[in-house]
């Protein structure tokens, strides 16, 4: 429709929605938020709300609204499927407007720049990551949780984006225009929201001015910038840019950028991420199945967020393990300290997400004043902290702020029983502002004041059920019922007409009134006031409040790590640079857990340089997976400075962990599942190196057996021979167990399980040697297959065992055939050993001693040889 038919509030929507085109705008009418044309119809199909139309001008716009008071759970709902929402308010008091209200959009709402709880969650970080255009084979990485305000940049090769994206786990990324078109496509970027902003934004010049006028300095050196870092500079800035865009009233809680240089934790990749179920199930939804709800017995939401961090970040230098380690054996030792420790930190709430509300102008009073009660906490840590020995627990409790100034700031101005809003009144405490103290009293004179009046009152006019009293909308009046009307004396003028009663004023009662509410508005304005005055000092140590609740979230992860030694019997790992790992009676950690006490089986093994390669066989269940990711899971453990479910273990620090799991178990993610399975062994094998740890759950099942062990055998002798990395490979292809014999560095271990009658009985155990048969017919009777199938699978089973022993045209390695006698009863060889009579025969020729007779005889020799069983 023609601009011009617009109503006013029509016209002033438009404006908004310009220059808000990519949110929902949510426009605030009276008590509502309303959505207007394709906003409402996208927000009637994203919450279910019901359209309807308004009258615009000559024409109708369709319009749907949500209650002002619901805000928050919408904001939820749309920010949880990633969409940025507007919020435009009524910024004049409508009394005072000539014309139409004026409305400004005070904040913008996205996935990654929520701050209000109710729209976070406690126990992991929120983080807006934006991502340079590529510069030669890397880019620049800033990750921003705006909730805490905490700002790391990373400089990653292209092919390690994936990787740094799945240890932050993004809920909005900030992404160059120009990867607009493609960035749909690339599976590294999905799952979070995405936002583009022009190139230009990611150049260096204006990134750098943003950083400087940022944090108010002339250079950047100060915080570890080196020339050449421009992509980390770029990063940040557009990012920052970003923000001041999103909250234009600013955010006071920023920290200094910090650098996350490559190398300093481990690079873990988002197969691996997800295979270990290190913070999420493989199966979505399922519950119990991860590592981090065996480790997080915290006490804090900010012990649980870094907890979280160290999980998908594990370290890889020993230094810094040891002194983890160090930490954590101490207070799984002493167990009264950690009781102290975690008892001290129960009390103390979110101090990170406080203190960044407090420095984006969003805290309650009740907040604030709660702010105050967990920095009380802080002496406590600290006297526990002067009786341990540990260097990084000294270290962390040694000089840690305590803030009693800001803690007597809070507790002396804030009230205890503050509320969750100004308008309440009551925020600020007595006797911290003479004139507030005043005014109060006046209001709270009322109460005697209007009693002694309407005994006046009533003695005056002689009518004993004459009452004063005073409700929001008409103040303070006289109340005379109907019978009284006839002795109202002449000075009451009415202001009120019940059915029952009228309601009058008189001057007196007016001028009181003037002056209690007086004293009412100048009590919330000056609540106000003290209370903005009180925020801005508080946000002013922000900084503070952010490194000791950094050091009591770290003393709750160590104090939580130890626990969970404690109750799950863990052992402290002895952690070495070298190549080997020993693990004795190793348990999954999280299996054990599912289970009954003592029913998980625990098992030895070790890789070292003669045994780098476990190949790992077995029938399907026995528990080969189990024992694969609970290796991966004891040196991940290790890693992180933790204690590991084993009796005793030797580990080497790993620079990686690879692991792929087999296609049947990986969830479709719209490849096909080879193609998927494929790209991520390529993966491994282009990355790994001697000192990776390598687990592969089955290669090569997504496609025809031959093809399946051609691949599979050939990554092994790959792994084995180009690499040298501690590698399990699990696997129900028995042909590769041949490769033990062959290779001086794999060897052969199965899981074990015992055959009674028609059943087969897991034992759970790893021994040595390959597993002869797979029981797959079993595995299928256990599943509870009928018994007429059962009975077939078993027929065709010895039809084709016989077929391919029999035939004898055993699919050689290299094109050798294998008599019907060396053949194992029931297992297929594909791969047998070139050392065939014939062949051994041919080897033994020299040619030039050879007569054409010798030769010719030689030959028939050798044709009757190759029907040595006298078949065909
Ligand atoms: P596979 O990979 O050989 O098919 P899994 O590793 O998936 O077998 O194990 C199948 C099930 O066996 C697991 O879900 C677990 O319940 C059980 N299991 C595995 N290992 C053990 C063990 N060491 N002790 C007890 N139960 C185990």
């Amino acid at each position: 429709m023609p601009k011009g038919e617009d109503t006013p509030l029509m016209r002033q929507w438009r404006e908004v929605k310009s220059r808000h085109a990519d949110a929902l705008v949510f426009f605030r009418v009276g008590d509502f938020y309303e959505l207007f044309y394709q906003d409402a119809e996208e927000g009637s199909r994203l919450l279910g709300l019901t359209l309807t139309s308004r009258n615009n001008g000559s024409s109708k716009a369709p319009l749907a609204g949500v209650p002002a008071k619901a805000l928050d759970e919408y904001l939820g709902r749309l920010v949880k499927v990633g969409r940025r929402v507007a919020i435009c308010d009524q910024v004049e008091d409508p009394a005072e407007a000539k014309g139409i209200v004026r409305r400004e959009v005070t904040e913008t709402v996205t996935p990654g720049t929520v701050l209000s709880d109710a729209l976070l969650s406690a126990r992991r970080n929120n983080f807006l990551v934006s991502i340079t255009p590529s510069e030669g084979s890397d880019v620049g990485i800033a990750a921003l949780d705006l909730s805490t305000g905490e700002l790391t940049l990373h400089q990653v090769p292209i092919a390690e984006v994936g990787a740094a994206l799945g240890r932050l786990e993004p809920s909005e990324l900030l992404l160059p225009r120009s990867w607009e078109d493609e960035a749909s496509s690339i599976a590294e970027l999905e799952g979070a929201a995405k936002t583009f902003r022009d190139d230009w934004v990611f150049d260096a010049e204006p990134a750098t001015d943003e950083l400087r006028r940022r944090f108010g300095v002339q250079s950047l050196e100060g915080f570890g910038f080196q020339s050449g870092d421009t992509l980390f500079v770029r990063a940040a800035g557009a990012l920052l840019s970003y923000v001041s865009e999103i909250r234009p009233a600013g955010v006071e809680h920023l920290q200094q950028p910090s650098i996350v240089r490559r190398g300093a934790s481990m690079v873990l990749d988002e197969m691996t991420r997800r295979n270990l179920e290190l913070v999420e199930p493989l199966r979505p939804g399922a519950e119990g199945g991860t590592l981090i709800e065996v480790l997080d017995r915290c006490e804090t939401a900010m012990g649980a967020r870094l907890l979280r961090r160290w999980i998908l970040n594990p370290l890889v230098e020993a230094e810094a393990i040891w002194a983890r380690q160090d930490a954590v054996t101490e207070l799984h030792a002493s167990s009264e300290s950690r009781s102290a420790l975690r008892q001290t930190l129960s009390g103390m709430l979110d101090l990170e997400r406080v203190a960044g509300r407090v420095g984006a102008a969003r805290v309650s009073p009740r907040e604030l004043r709660g702010l105050g009660a967990g920095l009380a906490c802080l002496p406590g840590l600290k006297e526990i902290g002067g009786e341990l020995g540990s260097e990084l627990l000294g270290s962390l409790t040694g000089d840690l702020d305590t803030l009693d100034d800001v803690r007597d700031l809070i507790e002396t101005a804030i009230d205890a029983d503050a509320g969750a809003t100004l308008q309440d009144g009551g925020v600020i405490r007595k006797g911290y502002h003479a004139e507030l103290d005043e005014l109060r009293q006046i209001r709270d004179g009322a109460q005697d004041t209007i009693a002694s009046l309407q005994a006046r009152e009533r003695e005056r006019t002689g009518i004993g059920s004459l009452k004063v009293g005073f409700n929001k909308v008409f103040g303070y009046y006289i109340e005379v019922t109907k019978a009284n009307l006839d002795r109202v004396p002449d000075d009451f003028v009415r202001k009120q007409t019940l059915t029952n009663a009228e309601r009058y004023f008189t001057p007196e009662l007016k001028e009181w009134e003037e002056k209690v509410f007086g004293a009412e508005d100048r009590i919330l304005s000056l609540e106000a006031e003290l209370f903005g005055d009180v925020r801005r000092a508080v946000a002013s140590e922000v900084g503070r409040i952010q490194d000791s609740a950094r050091r009591a979230a770290e003393l709750d992860v160590l104090a939580s790590l130890a626990q969970v030694a404690e109750r799950q019997r863990y052992v402290r790992p002895e952690v070495h640079t070298g190549f080997e790992s020993r693990v004795r009676a190793g348990r999954h950690p999280v299996v054990e857990t599912m289970m009954p006490t003592e029913s998980f089986i625990p098992n030895d093994l070790e890789l070292d340089e003669d045994g780098r390669i476990v190949v790992l066989t077995g029938p399907n269940m026995a528990g080969k997976s189990t024992v694969l990711r609970q290796v991966g899971l004891i040196h991940l453990l290790a890693q992180m400075g933790a204690f590991v479910p084993a009796d005793e273990a030797k580990l080497a620090v790993c620079d990686r962990i690879f692991t792929r799991v087999g296609a049947s178990d990986n969830l479709a993610r719209g490849q096909s599942t080879f193609m998927v399975e494929m790209n991520e062994t390529a993966a491994i094998v282009h990355g790994a190196t001697r000192n990776s740890l390598v687990l592969l759950d089955e290669i090569g099942r997504g496609t025809s057996t031959y093809d399946g062990v051609s691949i599979a055998w050939a990554v092994t002798e790959h792994v084995h021979e180009r690499i040298g990395a501690k590698t399990i490979f699990a696997t129900h292809y028995h042909e590769l167990t041949q490769l033990g014999d062959l290779l001086p560095g794999v060897k052969n271990l199965n899981v074990a399980v015992r055959e009674v009658g028609d059943d087969v009985v897991f034992l759970r155990r790893l021994e040595e040697g390959g597993a002869d048969r797979s029981y797959g017919i079993q595995v299928a009777r256990l599943a509870g297959f009928p018994s007429e199938i059962l009975e077939r699978a078993r027929e065709l089973l010895a039809e084709l065992e016989g077929t391919h022993s029999g035939g004898g045209e055993g699919l050689g390695r290299h094109g050798s055939h294998r008599p019907r006698s060396e053949a194992p009863p029931d297992q297929l060889s594909f791969f047998a050993a070139s050392d065939h009579p014939v062949v051994k025969r041919l080897r033994e020729i020299d040619p030039d001693r050879l007569t054409p007779l010798d030769a010719l005889n030689l030959l028939v020799e050798l044709r009757d040889q190759t029907r040595g069983g006298g078949e065909d």
